[in-house]
């Protein structure tokens, strides 16, 4: 086993987790920014032999899914289980492989809610009082002095650029003021949250501003969508506790705990900035008062933009996933380039032109452009038999430390620096085809093995990210995809090439964005 075995064996089980999704709209490729991110990191730990839980999942409740519903003439429930079979059929056209999608209004979902919230009332941690302040309806929170922002003198919504409404009613709180020393604690001495620059602001905001407690229910005159307060059928529970939940009651927590006990303690969280508070101080304070532990990791990622502003709906600036699926005829090629441009500090602009050119020069003229002319090569020369030969030992180092920057990426969750090392493996092999000219001598075994090799060891990087792509090459040029942190050169006995296939067409392009 190579040096890096270790790093992977770290944890043998992992739990992965997107945010959950509210359904009023079909995902976009902001949703699919951070769905394939999360199954390009499962899919990654599966190749390493790790056990792996990915979740996803839909956050049905709350006003904006009733008045979505009403709209269109539905009942919420009618509508969010077409909705479900909508992000299904999504993630099925990106080929997510995730292992378990929740419902919020999942019969075991609403039980483990109810035996939280009841767990919660019991330590005294949840307390009824009057609410008065102002409120936004997309957000379904309320505001306080500082955090919105005022157009014209009246007080607007920050992320909807709406105005936002005076509101008044008795609640039940959550105290969260209770868990300001435990947060800072946490978010300052234990390695959580990634990017540490997030936590950093996490724990600033709490030492500036404080903690309020937080209003978690809602009277169910005005939002009736969703799950009942259980000691008291006036009100409904605030869809951000119930909708955090899903993390815990999808492992079994309010029933069979045993998959809860098998990966708890391995979750990673994946996020965008945009929900950090509410899986910082809220969900760390909620999962202290249920005696349980803070996540093992919280991934925070950027935004992507169009124009400088979050792609979102009601912003009205989306691309959807069927634009891109047409534009690069391919799931692979449209998780690579959004992979690629893959960022957690920085936004990054969504820009065709871009993705267009790293379509065209990486997965198409460097992998693709290999993968072919090694296959027509071995077809034409050797009749597809490609014996074991040995590697320039020179080559083979640079392969490696290829390979192992790779995995310390992949391990830090920076894909897209771990994609650029598969490309630059490919690339390697472009340029030592275009060095050995394989062409022109009459038994080149050496140079065809070593071009295999290459492109077996690009495929295994690649895999998480091209899943189709790498199951073509590998049943065209017999092969397996195997364990990324177990590879070792001249392992393969014989290649056995049947097919030379063409990957990744070029697409011609674009102007402008
Ligand atoms: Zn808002």
């Amino acid at each position: 086993m190579s040096k890096h075995g270790k790093r992977c064996a770290v944890l043998d089980s992992f739990y992965i987790t997107t945010p959950i999704y509210y359904p009023n709209a079909p995902p976009h490729i902001g949703h699919a920014y951070t769905t394939v991110f999360a199954d390009v990191l499962a899919r990654y730990k599966r190749l390493c032999g790790v056990k792996v839980f990915f979740l996803t999942g839909n956050d049905e409740h709350g006003l904006k899914i009733q008045k979505t519903a009403e709209k269109l003439g539905k009942t919420p429930k009618d509508f969010t289980d077409e909705m479900a079979e909508v992000f299904k059929s999504y993630w099925r056209s990106l080929d997510i492989q995730y292992d378990y999608f929740i419902r919020t209004t999942d019969t075991n979902h609403e039980k483990a809610v109810k035996e939280a919230f009841n767990y919660i009332y019991k330590k005294g941690l949840i307390y009824k009082a009057k609410y008065s302040g102002l409120y936004c309806v997309e957000c379904e929170k309320y505001y306080s002095p500082g955090e919105y922002v005022e157009v014209e003198g009246k007080p607007y919504c920050p992320l909807h650029n709406k105005p936002l409404e005076y509101m008044e009613e008795e609640t039940y709180y959550f105290k969260l003021s209770d868990f300001k020393d435990y947060l800072l604690d946490v978010l300052r001495n234990r390695d959580i949250v990634v990017p540490r620059s997030y936590s950093e602001e996490v724990s600033s905001k709490i030492e500036n501003e404080g903690l309020r407690d937080l209003s978690i229910a809602r009277p169910i005159e005005r939002v009736w969508w969703g799950i009942p307060v259980p000691f008291d059928d006036k009100y409904v529970i605030y869809v951000w506790f119930d909708a955090l939940l899903n993390y815990i009651s999808a492992i079994g927590y309010g029933g069979d705990h045993s998959l809860f006990n098998e990966y708890w303690s391995s979750v990673h969280h994946v996020i965008g900035k945009d929900i950090l508070w509410f899986h910082t101080a809220v969900w760390f304070s909620i999962l202290r008062a249920l005696d349980i532990e803070p996540p093992r990791k919280l991934i925070v990622h950027a935004f992507l933009t169009t124009k400088g502003a979050k792609m979102s709906k009601s912003v009205g600036n989306v691309v959807s996933i069927e634009e891109m699926l047409g534009r690069y005829g391919s799931p692979d090629g449209v998780r690579y380039v959004l992979m690629r441009i893959f960022n957690m500090d920085k936004d990054s602009e969504f820009d065709f032109q871009l993705l267009d050119s790293i379509y065209n020069s990486e997965l198409a003229d460097t992998y693709g452009n290999l993968v072919r002319r090694v296959g027509v090569l071995a077809l034409k020369k050797l009749r597809g038999k490609v014996y074991r030969r040995s590697i320039d030992p020179k080559l083979r180092d640079e392969l490696n430390s290829k390979l192992n920057a790779y995995i310390e990426a992949m391990d830090s969750f920076d894909v897209s620096r771990a994609a650029t090392m598969a490309m630059d493996i490919a690339r390697m092999g472009n340029q030592y085809l275009n060095d050995s000219k394989p062409w022109e001598k009459s038994d080149p075994s050496k140079e065809l093995y070593t071009a295999m090799e290459i492109i077996r060891l690009s495929t295994t990087m690649l895999a998480p990210f091209t899943p189709r792509s790498a199951k073509s090459v590998s049943t065209a040029f017999g092969f397996e995809v195997g364990n990324p942190i177990k590879y070792s050169v001249e392992v393969v006995e014989r290649f056995n090439v049947t097919d030379a296939p063409v990957l990744f067409k070029k697409i011609s392009v674009s102007k402008k964005g």
